[in-house]
């Protein structure tokens, strides 16, 4: 197994440069508490903060910073990242994309799958212009979409208050849609945290905060793993080596609320070659690979996927399968009946 440098971050923060209630200083020593090593921020249009010097390292933290666009009405998020001018407003989701990523930006479409919840105030906001084939990643776990999705009259206080307790797991429509997209062409899944630690009235005039940063940063991590030593004295190296590893799709997701998930992997090894092959890579048919994963527990249960089907199940340590058929192949890790770790996958191509 080829080494590689792991690090843990979160993804997809707001702040009072949009929507959020933080400030960024705030935000980033809580993650810095919580020992995250990157934030990703993606304030709602604008890159003001970039402007105020914001990206780079802070407390430890390497900072990015893109947007969050949306069209007039109010669906099609996307989370557009490595950019160095804001995108006009009143664009439709095909053309802010395009833009995106004509300008060399990477475009990462925000929680495909919200739904409906009985409550008014937290109206659904999701994808809907699947006829773009431009965006290059997709929100595969949204915090705050889950916990929204799983609010009702009755239980909302208490969400309020519990907000790790709604992770469970993604829904399988997106994962599914995930899997579909891969079959022709890389689309990187991210967990996103969707941090706004908004101050919600809950009786009269007394103040819910909603997921304070510091418990968000304690749910959906995103592990990049870097093939040199990470970056640490130049910010823009760093930042460019961290987007090039998220680009490529070397990464996996998991829930810190369900355990510790540093040190997992997935890859895969042609043994007739000796070649092996990271989450991300696509190979040409033709070749028998095993994939291979580590797991990083005894505690943790894990299937390999291939098109959406399980198609082996193991327990702790690490789990071999091999195959030569062409499909999309990851990993999905539960514990304590919630999922733990979703991996990126490995995809054997068809011949086309
Ligand atoms: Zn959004
Ligand atoms: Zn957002």
């Amino acid at each position: 197994m080829k080494q590689l440098y792991e690090k843990v971050g979160a993804i997809h923060i707001h702040s009072v440069f949009s929507d959020g209630s933080g400030h960024y200083d705030e935000i980033i020593r809580g993650a810095s508490e919580v020992g995250l090593e990157f934030l990703l921020f993606s304030d709602h249009w604008t890159l003001e903060p970039k402007r105020h010097n914001w990206e780079g390292f802070h407390y430890g933290v390497l900072v990015g910073i893109g947007v969050e666009l949306n069209d007039n009405e109010q669906r099609n998020h996307l989370l557009a990242f490595e950019i160095d001018d804001e995108i006009e407003r009143g664009l439709d989701a095909v053309e802010y994309t395009r833009r995106v990523v004509d300008s060399g930006g990477w475009a990462v479409v925000a929680h495909p799958d919200e739904r409906r919840t009985e409550l008014p105030e937290f109206p659904a906001y999701p994808w809907t212009t699947w006829e773009s084939e431009k965006f290059q990643g997709i929100e595969i776990w949204n915090h705050l979409s889950e916990w929204m999705e799983r609010l009702t009259r009755r239980n909302k206080y208490w969400l309020y208050l519990n907000p790790r307790r709604s992770v469970i797991e993604p829904t399988l429509w997106t994962l599914k849609k995930w899997d579909e997209l891969n079959l022709k062409r890389r689309v990187v899944g991210i967990g996103g945290v969707d941090a706004h630690a908004h101050h919600y009235p809950i009786w009269q005039n007394v103040n819910a905060t909603i997921f304070p940063y510091k418990v968000a940063f304690r749910s959906i991590h995103v592990h990049v793993l870097l093939e040199q030593l990470p970056e640490m004295q130049d910010a823009d190296a760093a930042l460019s080596q961290l987007f090039k590893a998220l680009r490529a799709g070397r990464l996996y997701i998991s829930n810190r609320y369900v355990g510790q998930a540093k040190g997992f992997r997935f890859w895969a090894e042609d043994t007739e070659t000796v070649t092996e092959y990271q989450m991300g890579d696509r190979i040409k048919a033709g070749s028998m690979l095993i994939f291979r994963s580590i797991l990083p527990d005894d505690a943790s249960h894990a299937y390999i996927i291939k098109d959406s089907v399980p198609v082996y199940k193991w327990r702790g340590g690490e789990g071999n399968f091999a195959s030569d058929e062409p499909g999309v192949y990851r990993v999905e890790v539960r514990r304590k009946r919630r999922a733990f770790i979703y991996s990126n996958p490995i995809v054997i191509e068809a011949d086309s």
